[in-house]
């Protein structure tokens, strides 16, 4: 028997109609760095957002399934393009301003751009790079910068504002096909090649509707997020998809991503939200200890995208910004589980921080299972750790065309199983009560003589000492053992701590055998595009000899 119930395609558009309508009050602010921020209501950014869409179309000429990338920070202006090229029926392209040159160079030619908006103040970025991007033909500029430094561009320049000036406020938006892809996201290249992910009309609507659960980030009209994390990374975690679904404001920092900007906008907007990876908030926190300032409103924190290390969690309960911790990643939109705990544990309790520390808890949506290293199905025993596969409607299925734009979807044997789920390549245990505790990336975990050493555990440790600013541990090559773990420290300023101290305190937490013999002090963990340590670097230079390391 067929239902009786109405079918109307799950879009962008309807979300788009819907924040503008419904919450037409709630704001877009944007930190300026000087002077006063700049609001927009959700009611003006609709306006808007229907006359990019007929800048775009007449202007110029974007049709079907073109792709708009933009190369922006978090801005007003971005979030008018999030909704304007899909709710047109073209395909947003959010380009990752971090990569270095090739990648992006690549990136922008492998997705076809035809339009880029993009900030004034990346130009110096973007402009050296034009002469290889062939396929675009218009770039919109919005915000400060120096605009000399498009002069005798090949592609056409048009000023963002100019652009869109006079056009009519309201668009008679296409019925769109659900399935149909709204916005693209190519991932960071922590672990290999960038691949894209294309998100549907029908993913990213179920996806918002997951962040806002109350068991997800439980938002409302009456809170103010603060989007740190990157809109050109996983849609800022769907933050401004789900937002103009329940009315939340958003802050957004533009280029001001500085701890002593950050602390200010908190103090001044006050936010009861944020969302960011740990290496923001390890600087921020940094910074209010060296210049308190009051963040009472900012009550939830969402971390993720790499380990919330415990010690950052403690001290950010005492400044009473609770942590949230979450994990996903580009191919999950990236919503997969939320940390909240399960009602029975005592707030407060050991028990119930230790459930605050996993990954967190699968939703519905989110099919999850272990897969051990012969294939078999694990446990959910909170003790057998497997590589994570998940499956579900805001999950990617494949990437996009091979090695041209409009190729084959790509099914890598080690992305995804015969029967379809998303190998993670993240390798972890899950509880009976379905809370995922990952120990570690299948390629980062150390293989030493038969047992795995979790580096997460070992980092986790280091940075709980009270010298410790920073600790990143790789696998190293080891004559016996196969592989064994290379510890590198940055000590916070002024301290003295020696590596003998650091493992006498590393051998209170940690079993002996993985103890690691190897240290070395560098200034600072070299970092991925996003903030994530970033293991290849220091594994290479290891190998090259550039690190200065200490046996014991
Ligand atoms: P990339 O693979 O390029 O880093 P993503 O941003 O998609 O791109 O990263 C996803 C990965 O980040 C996950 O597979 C996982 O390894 C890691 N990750 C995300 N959130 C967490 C978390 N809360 N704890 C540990 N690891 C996390």
């Amino acid at each position: 028997m067929l239902s009786t119930m109405q079918d109307v395609p799950l879009t962008v558009t309807r979300i788009l109609d819907h924040g503008v309508r419904v919450h037409g009050t709630s704001q877009i602010t944007t930190w300026t760095g000087e002077g006063d921020p700049h609001r927009r209501t959700f009611a003006e950014t609709g306006a808007r957002v229907a006359q990019l869409a007929h800048a775009l179309h007449d202007d110029l000429g974007i049709r079907g399934d073109d792709r708009v990338a933009t190369l922006m920070w978090n801005n007003a202006e971005h979030v008018e393009a999030y909704f304007a090229a899909p709710a047109m029926g073209a395909v947003l392209h959010t380009l990752n301003l971090r990569l270095p040159a090739e990648q992006l160079t690549w990136i922008v030619r492998h997705a076809a751009d035809r339009v880029i908006i993009v900030n004034g103040s990346l130009l110096p970025l973007l402009a050296p790079l034009l002469p290889g991007l062939e396929t675009v033909e218009h770039l919109v500029v919005s915000g400060p910068g120096d605009r000399s430094l498009l002069d005798g561009a090949r592609p056409q320049v048009h000023e963002y504002e100019d652009l869109i000036a006079g056009k009519p406020t309201t668009y008679d938006w296409p019925e769109l096909d659900e399935r149909q892809a709204a916005a693209m996201c190519y991932t960071s290249g922590t672990t290999g090649d960038p691949k894209g992910v294309v998100y549907s009309h029908r993913s990213i609507y179920l996806h918002s509707m997951q962040v806002n659960m109350t068991q997800s980030m439980g938002l409302t009209d009456a809170d103010t997020s603060l989007v740190v994390v990157p809109q050109f990374h996983v849609n800022a975690w769907g933050l401004p998809h789900a937002t103009f679904m329940t009315g939340v404001n958003m802050l957004m920092p533009d280029r001001f991503l500085q701890p002593a900007p950050l602390a200010a906008m908190i103090e001044s907007e006050r936010p009861t939200h944020a969302a960011a990876v740990p290496t923001i908030w390890q600087g921020l926190l940094a910074e209010l200890t060296a210049r308190p300032r009051d963040v009472s409103t900012l009550t939830q924190v969402t971390i993720g995208g790499s380990a919330c290390p415990p010690s950052l969690m403690k001290a950010f309960d005492d400044l009473g910004m609770r942590v949230c911790h979450a994990w996903g990643m580009t191919e999950t939109s990236p919503l997969g589980t939320v940390a909240r705990p399960p009602a029975h544990v005592e707030p407060g309790s050991d028990e119930e921080f230790a459930y605050r520390l996993t990954q967190g808890r699968f939703p519905a949506g989110v099919e999850a299972r272990l897969t051990g290293p012969g294939g078999e199905q694990l446990p959910w025993d909170g003790k057998s750790a497997g590589e994570l596969e998940v499956r579900g409607n805001w999950i990617a299925g494949a990437y996009y065309g091979g090695a041209d734009a409009d190729g084959e979807p790509l099914r890598p044997e080690d992305k995804f199983s015969e029967d379809g789920w998303l190998k993670t390549g993240d390798v972890g245990t899950i509880s009976p009560d379905g809370f995922l505790t990952l120990t570690d990336r299948a390629k980062d975990v150390i293989k030493s003589g038969g047992e795995w050493i979790s580096s997460v555990d070992l980092e986790n440790a280091l940075m709980s000492h009270p010298d410790v600013a920073e600790a990143a541990v790789v696998a190293v090559p080891d004559d016996k053992w196969g592989e064994r773990p290379l510890a590198t420290v940055v000590l916070k300023e002024g301290s003295s701590a020696d590596f003998e101290t650091l493992r006498d305190f590393l051998a209170e937490k940690v079993a002996k055998w993985q103890l690691p013999e190897r240290w070395t002090i560098v200034p600072a963990v070299p970092k991925t595009s996003v903030g994530k340590f970033d293991k290849k670097v220091l594994r290479k230079q290891y190998a090259d000899g550039d690190l200065d390391v200490t046996q014991l």
